[in-house]
């Protein structure tokens, strides 16, 4: 069977590994589409990798120790291998669990881990049903597509009467702007790519800035009576981003930070959050308690199409890789057996 890979800078394809065999709890998933996440960002820098992907949706079919799921299931593959057992993961929050399972000491082999592959190896609690009427292309919006935004979304609360501005319009902050007008809020986006822009317009959004342009602030308090957003969600992991947000939101607003950024913003305390009384946050991912509210969201909303932009056959992984590169695409869908 095949999988991708990353063989260096710029160049990835697909390799032959051995059928995945079930283990104990852990059950084999044919991986029918899988989205493509931060996975661009070794590709252009050079980093090999063996097992990429995260963000995958199939169908059961192995498993050693029948229960939670039976061979046949659709399924949500969900990410990484938390302990299930402490608290955090106990309360949903597996995502921010500090006792991992070691993949290799468990099962003796990393084949499975990546969802950029045929078949996927998971432990049967990672896998979660996809309801009757969803596809598979947008079932693998749970994860980062639609999840990781709600998951953002929800730590800062939006409604109907709230303004949102999203900064950072790739995937995540495509999905943060999906959920938002779910939610029926109005939307401002900041993103500096055209094809991007465009697509927020298209997907609902009110207006979307260019960072380049020097104005942003003072247009977003014009459309704002003076006061700012209600809420802000920064999906660009730029400091950039995240300074726009805690600069756009009103007095008393709030800002999830749902983007991952390697610089260090410089946040002051005084003029930032006491004055603003600011509530600013970090969200990774979705609690798993969210995922029914998650798949209502794919199931219902009429932006789906929209935010899945390419969908295309596993086999094209380096133009997949490529086309991320450029910026101009939403989340893009591979399909391992296509
Ligand atoms: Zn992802
Ligand atoms: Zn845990």
């Amino acid at each position: 069977v095949k999988k991708a890979v990353i063989f260096g800078e710029r160049n990835a394809g697909l390799v032959d590994v051995p059928d995945p065999e079930p283990f104990g709890d852990w059950a084999v998933v044919k991986v029918h589409a899988s989205a493509m996440c931060t996975e661009y960002k070794g590709f252009d820098a050079g980093r090999a990798s063996d097992h990429i992907g995260h963000e995958g949706a199939g169908e059961v079919v192995a498993v050693e120790q029948p229960g939670h799921v039976r061979v046949g299931d659709r399924v949500v593959i969900l990410p990484q291998y938390p302990c299930d057992a402490c608290a955090l993961c106990r309360a949903g929050d597996s995502i921010y669990c500090q006792n991992s399972i070691n993949v290799k000491e468990t099962v003796g082999t990393l084949e499975g881990s990546g969802t950029f592959a045929q078949y996927a190896l998971k432990p049967v609690r990672r896998l979660l049903p996809i309801p009757e009427g969803v596809s598979y292309e947008h079932a693998t919006m749970a994860i980062d597509g639609i999840g990781a935004s709600f998951g953002g979304l929800r730590a800062i609360g939006v409604d109907a009467l709230h303004t949102v501005l999203v900064t950072g319009l790739g995937p995540v902050g495509l999905g943060g702007v999906a959920n938002a007008r779910f939610q029926g809020a109005r939307v401002f986006g900041v993103e500096p790519v055209a094809w991007r822009r465009e697509r927020a317009l298209e997907m609902g959004a009110e207006r979307v800035f260019d960072p380049r342009d020097d104005n942003v602030l003072e247009e977003i308090m014009a459309l704002t009576d003076g006061r700012g957003v209600d809420r802000a969600l920064d999906c660009s992991g730029t400091v950039e981003g995240e300074r726009v947000c805690i600069d756009a939101v009103r007095r008393r607003g709030r800002v999830a930070f749902v983007g991952e950024c390697r610089q260090d913003l410089r946040l002051r305390i005084g003029p930032d959050m006491l004055t603003k009384g600011l509530l600013l946050t970090g969200a990774w991912c979705f609690n798993t308690g969210d995922y029914p509210r998650i798949m209502q969201i794919i199931r219902e909303s009429p932006l789906m199409d929209l935010l899945v932009s390419h969908v295309m056959s596993m086999s094209r992984i380096q133009d997949a890789l490529e086309l991320l590169v450029t910026g101009q695409c939403a989340k893009v869908v591979l399909k391992p057996w296509e």
